[in-house]
């Protein structure tokens, strides 16, 4: 498939998924997957089976269910998810750190950085992070040295 169509596709699949409107087309798709057998995914597959027979669920819906869930958590793709679920963890980072994911740096700038709601966050960069965004927080308002 060319990246255009893909991306057109991938857009539309988005905007449906955050909507919760189903697409029309007939037809299944099948796709087959296999797990490590560990006790881990023993006990994980019985919870499913559990929790699917409550819920009055089959294996797939809760298959799609869960892809869906994967793809408007992680979209539009891995390094922002973790720069995003880094921000939401990152209270315990001390002062003086870059709180970049994986970062030890020390923090050089503080960095005002807006997101599409217009919401403003501050962040501490490194200079080696100085250009990072932030997941969805991408306009850059402000970036001054921090005084020390
Ligand atoms: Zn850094």
């Amino acid at each position: 498939m060319d990246k255009t169509k893909e991306d057109f596709l991938l857009q539309t699949l988005m905007r449906n998924l955050k909507s919760n409107k189903s697409s029309s087309d007939k037809g299944y798709i099948i796709r087959s997957f296999s797990l490590p057998k560990t006790e881990e995914a023993i006990v994980l597959l019985e919870a499913v089976k559990k929790l699917a027979r409550q819920d009055g669920w089959s294996f797939s819906t809760v298959v799609y269910q869960a892809l869906k869930e994967y793809v408007i958590r992680h979209w539009p793709g891995n390094p922002q998810t973790q720069l995003v679920k880094y921000l939401r963890q990152s209270q315990g980072v001390p002062a003086t750190k870059c709180q970049v994911p994986g970062c030890n740096g020390q923090a050089k700038y503080l960095k005002g950085l807006r997101n599409y709601e217009g919401e403003e966050r501050i962040f501490r960069v490194c200079e080696r992070h100085k250009h990072v965004k932030f997941g969805e927080y991408r306009f850059i308002t402000f970036l001054k040295p921090i005084k020390r």
